[in-house]
């Protein structure tokens, strides 16, 4: 029976792996795009983070030659600095994550974590470092224990009710019927986009790596929901050094810094106070979706 038993057990670890890895890359950026060919380098090392600095150092880039997307940007996220990006749709926000992932190679300048250029690490202990909380979370057909146990396969009962509990997932989990045995996605229950959301910060949490990337919902969550996800967001970037794609401003005034893209430039960058002083763009959007509300 050994004989038997073992190869499939082998092949329901191959099978969890690698839905776990492409369940990962299609849930970042919604359908799967072609990868392009990011290779590492013959002499890459593993990317060590400590402190968890982020710098973006007169970075530029274009999908096609002859359209530059990123013009010569350059930014730092001090470690535990909560930073966030604004701007309009097209300026080049989720570019900025995909290349911080190393989705695509900087056409000039560098991204470097710790002082250390992502362009020379392995891109397998990059993404070690970074946990990303996309705006729409793609489930597994399986249970929402296991769709959380995913963000670290060794976590122990406790510390996945503790995250459970840090994402304000509990209540929600309390009144299920089977609890955190439900099973979730195609085949079982339907989660709103907020729910969703939540379980990924949850995955994130337990992940605990040292950056963070949120990559906001824009779709319309009831303010009940917004205010779970918003202390969810906070306790899950306590202690880490996290970059946040923001669509409504409100979630994001508490940031040690925020910057304003456009066109694939910073167009201003400073605090929620000191750029509603400006009275420039962001003092523009904050006024315009404050008429929406
Ligand atoms: P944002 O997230 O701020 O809405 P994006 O970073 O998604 O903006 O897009 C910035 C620009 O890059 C847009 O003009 C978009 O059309 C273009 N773009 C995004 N992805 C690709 C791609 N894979 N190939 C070519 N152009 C792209
Ligand atoms: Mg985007």
């Amino acid at each position: 029976t050994m004989q038997i038993f073992m190869p499939l057990n082998f092949l329901g670890f191959v099978y969890r792996e690698i839905r776990g890895a492409l369940a990962n890359i299609d849930n970042l950026f919604g359908l799967l795009e072609t990868q392009p060919d990011v290779k590492d380098a013959p002499d890459a090392s593993s990317l060590v983070v400590k402190a968890g600095r982020l710098e973006f150092n007169n970075v530029s880039f274009a999908y096609q030659h002859q359209r530059p997307i990123i013009h010569d940007l350059s930014f730092v996220v001090e470690p535990g600095e909560k930073v966030a990006i604004v701007g309009e749709s097209g300026a080049g926000k989720s570019t900025l994550i995909k290349l911080l992932f190393r989705f695509y190679d900087v056409t000039d300048g560098t991204i470097c974590l710790d002082g250390q250029n992502i362009a020379a690490v392995t891109q397998q202990s990059l993404r070690q470092h970074i946990g990303i909380v996309p705006q729409d979370t793609v489930l597994f057909n399986d249970t929402l224990y296991e769709n959380i146990r995913y963000g670290r396969p060794d976590a122990s009962e406790a510390d996945i009710y503790e995250v459970i509990r840090l994402a304000h997932l509990d209540t929600f989990v309390a009144e299920l019927p089977d609890g955190l045995q439900s099973r979730v996605g195609e085949r079982g229950l339907k989660l709103s986009g907020g729910e969703k959301q939540r379980v990924a910060i949850a995955r994130a949490l337990l992940k605990n790596p040292p950056v963070l990337v949120f990559d906001e919902a824009t779709s319309s969550l009831d303010s009940h929901a917004e205010q779970h996800i918003l202390s969810a967001l906070r306790q899950a970037a306590k202690n880490h050094t996290s970059l946040v794609i923001a669509h409504r401003l409100s979630t994001i005034v508490d940031a040690d810094k925020i910057i304003v893209l456009r066109q694939g430039r910073i167009a201003e960058t400073g605090t929620h106070v000191s750029l509603l002083a400006k009275q420039g763009v962001y003092a523009a959007l904050w006024q315009a979706q404050q008429q929406e509300q």
